[in-house]
């Protein structure tokens, strides 16, 4: 079939790579340049243990599965002209410093023990030994092997340049404007700044713009931009080994709220810097930097690891994640506009979930049965269905 793939996020380079193994015409396009969106934008976790049991933790267990395999299949087939992905199979702790957080920790990780997800609870000598720089004051720190990291614009840049090997093409500053429909009001190709496109299939994968890009397509689609920030400190000698965070991530992963909320997820680069991050507040598109924002970020990082009040913060940047009213990303076909396929909406975890998402869409493209249930992530799903307007146009 001929695919185009809107978007050179990392979600749309991960179904071009799988769709292109397929044997799949593919053409990704862009309105500006290849991981140009929120996929610059993030930290690179890729985390189950974040995530409590049902589908979207179903979805991170599939993805950890897979960035294991592609890591070495990357390296394998790229030259050394394409950035590293800089995978790190490093594992999370989960730390909670308060009698409260340990309480709701020890529970979370035992339903996540249920859930099948490796989740060891580390006396504090073992924590020590794992983290010798975290705050002695800890209560308890929950060990998660199956976490890893991975560098968000290389890996993009990598799974592209996979697939423009196996023929895909890539259109940069190409920016949809509206739909080609047949008469039977299918889709048949899109309209961009640069021409038309014919193609049997769309797969949107605009990220935070998707909302926009399906207004264009003549469909309504809830996904709102949240905005997160990220603190950057200067470089330094290893000093924290796993990504570690505060239990009151989770609760702010899994938050409706639209006010500020904080928590600390603190992780090195391999060039050594510490990534400090994040917060979610939905503000609309507003890029304004609100240094309240940043304030209670480093405030809470230092609750974790005290030494970095001696750590200079070399920069700070954000992007938007793209955020679905019920928490989960929707991949697969649109019933409303034949020919029009999701790839949208994985929040604050797209970098892990996309190449999960890209072997759903594969299947369901072809025909296949996916390892995984994909009924949980339809259009079509029951908790979407009070945010979904019919057609506008
Ligand atoms: C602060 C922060 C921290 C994060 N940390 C993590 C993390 O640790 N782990 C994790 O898994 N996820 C994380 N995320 C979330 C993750 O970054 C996103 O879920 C992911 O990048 C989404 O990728 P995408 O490809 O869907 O979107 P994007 O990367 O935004 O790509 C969408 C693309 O669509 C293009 N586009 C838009 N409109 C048009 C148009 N009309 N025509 C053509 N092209 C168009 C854009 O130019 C853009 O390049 C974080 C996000 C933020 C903001």
């Amino acid at each position: 079939m001929r695919i185009v793939v809107i978007g050179a996020g990392i979600v749309g380079a991960a179904c071009a790579r799988r769709l292109t193994l397929d044997g799949h015409d593919v053409t990704v396009l862009d309105r500006a340049g290849t991981a140009s969106g929120t996929s610059a934008a993030g930290e690179g976790n890729l985390l189950v243990s974040d995530k409590g049991p049902g589908a979207e933790l179903v979805l991170a267990q599939y993805a950890a599965r897979v960035w294991r395999r592609l890591a070495v299949e990357l390296q394998d087939e790229l030259d050394g002209n394409t950035p590293p992905i800089e995978f790190e199979p490093k594992g999370g702790i989960v730390v909670a410093l308060t009698d409260v957080g340990a309480q709701a920790l020890r529970a979370f990780a035992a339903g996540q023990r249920e859930a099948g997800v490796d989740a060891r609870e580390l006396t504090p000598d073992e924590a020590r030994d794992r983290e010798p720089w975290l705050n002695p004051a800890a209560r308890v720190a929950v060990h998660y092997p199956e976490d890893a990291q991975v560098q968000p614009v290389g890996a993009t840049e990598a799974l592209l340049a996979s697939a423009r090997r196996r023929g895909a093409r890539l259109l940069q500053g190409t920016e949809v404007r509206e739909a080609a429909l047949d008469d039977g009001g299918a889709l048949v190709g899109v309209r961009t700044t640069r021409g038309d496109l014919a193609a049997d299939r769309v797969v949107l994968a605009a990220g935070p713009w998707s909302a926009e890009v399906a207004g264009r397509l003549g469909i309504h689609l809830p996904v709102l931009p949240r905005r997160g920030m990220v603190l950057v400190t200067s470089r330094m000698p290893h000093r924290v080994f796993h990504k570690v965070y505060d239990g009151d991530y989770v609760g702010a992963v899994a938050s409706d709220a639209a006010d500020l909320q904080t928590s600390s997820v603190v992780e090195s680069t391999a060039a050594g810097t510490v990534l400090i991050g994040s917060s979610r507040q939905r503000i609309g598109f507003d890029e304004r930097l609100q240094t309240r924002v940043l304030q209670e970020m480093a405030a809470k990082a230092l609750r974790i690891f005290p030494f970095l009040a001696a750590q200079p913060v070399m920069r700070a940047y954000g992007g938007f994640r793209p955020y679905m009213p019920d928490h989960l990303p929707v991949i697969g076909a649109d019933h409303r506009l034949p020919g029009l396929w999701h790839a949208v909406g994985h929040e604050g975890a797209g970098i892990g979930l996309s190449v999960a998402t890209a072997e759903l869409i594969a299947d369901q493209l072809a025909g296949r049965r996916s390892r995984i249930d994909v009924a949980p992530y339809a259009l079509t799903r029951a908790s979407l269905q009070p945010h979904l307007t019919e057609q506008v146009a």
